[in-house]
Parts: structure tokens; C-alpha cells; sequence
């Protein structure tokens, strides 16, 4: 059984077949799904998702994206909305540089807000970082000498240096389909070098479809695709692999329940 940690099945394009596409992730051997927060607005939306099924999560936080337009999220927001049986992480929060859609300043605010819900609910920290590798290191690293938290950077495609730092701080890496892509040869031989017992898999659908379904919309299924592909790389069979990233995701996500109500 696989996890598909991280994928956004609030967002419109699957309104004609949110229900179908999740049926055929639990079909394609994909036990456990975390739908993840991007907007707390629309945090009741993605907790009734999650209501549908046993095998469904939730978390509860900001995009870095979000952060301008949604009203700035406030501690005890999140520590409330963390109660909900079904939120098993804090975020997606962190730092994105290259599409600067909100003030770096007010999303490092964010960040560091969630960071806080993260260490005093001890449910772990979703973290999303792109083109921001130094201010993202400096920033963990701090907040982890105030008070420690666990974390997931998902979607890794970052530098060796920030996955080292992630390692060392005892995080993990959540692998997505870019690992798949003819042109992240860098990447494959980065995760090739991480310790296998921090890695994870997810799909981030509906975007970043994995090879070979690439450029169409992306759904939990597919993560089949990315575990493949990082078993491949890792030199173990699918079968080892998903025991091991399965084992890892219930470690980490402790508030979740591995296979409850699975049939
Ligand atoms: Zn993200
Ligand atoms: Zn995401």
C-alpha cells in the first residue's frame, strides 16, 4: 500500500469526479490520502473531503501563494483547527521566491506562525520551498534551536545542501512526479543519497503529473508512477519501497491510522 501524502482534492478540477478519483487511488493500491490545505478559508471544504473516507487526511494552513490574499492566519486559528480528528499536518506554509505572489516578508511571518502551531501540537510541519533554499535553511534552523517540530519538505526539488540540512534537522523529503522528469537528473541523485527511512511519495495533483502521464491533470493514482520510479533509483522493487515510504509517512503523521477502515 502507498501513501499519496500530499495532493489538493478540494480544488475545481475535480468537481465532476472527486469521488471517482479517489476511488481509483484506493483501486490502484493507494491506501491513504492527505488533502491538503492551501487557503484556511476553505479549511471546513477540505475537512468534509477528508469526513468522506477513513483512508482521507487533511491538514490546515496558508500557501505561501495565499498568504496576501487570505487574512493572516493567527496561532490560535491553527491550534484550533488542529483538533479536528481528521488534521494529521500543519500547512502547506513556507517560502516561494520564484513566483513572489506574496510580500517574502509576510510570508516568512506565516512561516514562522505555523512553525509555531507545528511545535506545540506536534503534528507535522508541510513545508513548501521554492528558489528560497537560504532564507528556508536559516529559518528551520532557528526555529528548531527555539523548539523542535517535525517536518516534511514536500515536492523536493530543491538543492543537496538544503536536503542535507532537512536530514540532519531529522525531517523528511517528500518525492512528487518531478523525480520522473527527463530532465531532474540533479534531483535523482540527490534522493539516491538521502536515507531511504526519511523519504516519502506524493502526487501534489492536480499538478505535476508524473511520467507517463505528464502535462495531464494529476490525480492521487498516479503516485504509483513516482514510487516506480524513486524504487528504481534506490535499487529496491515497488513492493519494498512502498513498505518502507508507507512505514515512514505513519512515523511521521502519527496522528493518522494506517489503513483504518480500509477495505
Ligand atoms: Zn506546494
Ligand atoms: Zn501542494
Amino acid at each position: 500500500m502507498l501513501v499519496d501524502s500530499h495532493c489538493h482534492l478540494d480544488f475545481d478540477s475535480f468537481d465532476e469526479d472527486r469521488s471517482e478519483t479517489i476511488q481509483r487511488a484506493f483501486d490502484a493500491g493507494v491506501g491513504t490520502l492527505v488533502t491538503i490545505c492551501t487557503h484556511y478559508s476553505k479549511f471546513q471544504t477540505i475537512a468534509a473531503i477528508a469526513e468522506l473516507d477513513p483512508r482521507i487526511y487533511c491538514s490546515v494552513g496558508i500557501h505561501p501563494h495565499q498568504v496576501e490574499e487570505e487574512d493572516a492566519i493567527n496561532l490560535d486559528d491553527l491550534l484550533q483547527a488542529a483538533k479536528h480528528p481528521k488534521v494529521i499536518g500543519i500547512g502547506e506554509t513556507g517560502l516561494d521566491y520564484f513566483y513572489d505572489q506574496s510580500p517574502r516578508e509576510d510570508q516568512q511571518t506565516s512561516f514562522r506562525t505555523h512553525i509555531a502551531a507545528a511545535r506545540e501540537t506536534l503534528l507535522p510541519l508541510i513545508v513548501h520551498t521554492r528558489d528560497a533554499d537560504d532564507d528556508m535553511a536559516a529559518i528551520l534552523k532557528e526555529e528548531m534551536q527555539i523548539g523542535a517540530f517535525p517536518c516534511v519538505l514536500h515536492c523536493f526539488s530543491s538543492s543537496r545542501a538544503l536536503a542535507e540540512t532537512a536530514i540532519e534537522l531529522g525531517f523528511y523529503l517528500s518525492l512528487s512526479g518531478i523525480l520522473t522528469f527527463k530532465n531532474a537528473e540533479e534531483l535523482r541523485e540527490i534522493i539516491r543519497d538521502m536515507p531511504v527511512d526519511r523519504l516519502l511519495v506524493e502526487t501534489d495533483s492536480p499538478f505535476l503529473a508524473p511520467i507517463p502521464n505528464r502535462g495531464k491533470r494529476n490525480e492521487p493514482s498516479f503516485v504509483v508512477h513516482t514510487a516506480e520510479k524513486a524504487a528504481s533509483i534506490r535499487g529496491l522493487d515497488s513492493t519494498s519501497f512502498a513498505k518502507i515510504t508507507t512505514g515512514n509517512f505513519f512515523r511521521l503523521f502519527s496522528k493518522a491510522e494506517p489503513s483504518s477502515g480500509a477495505n
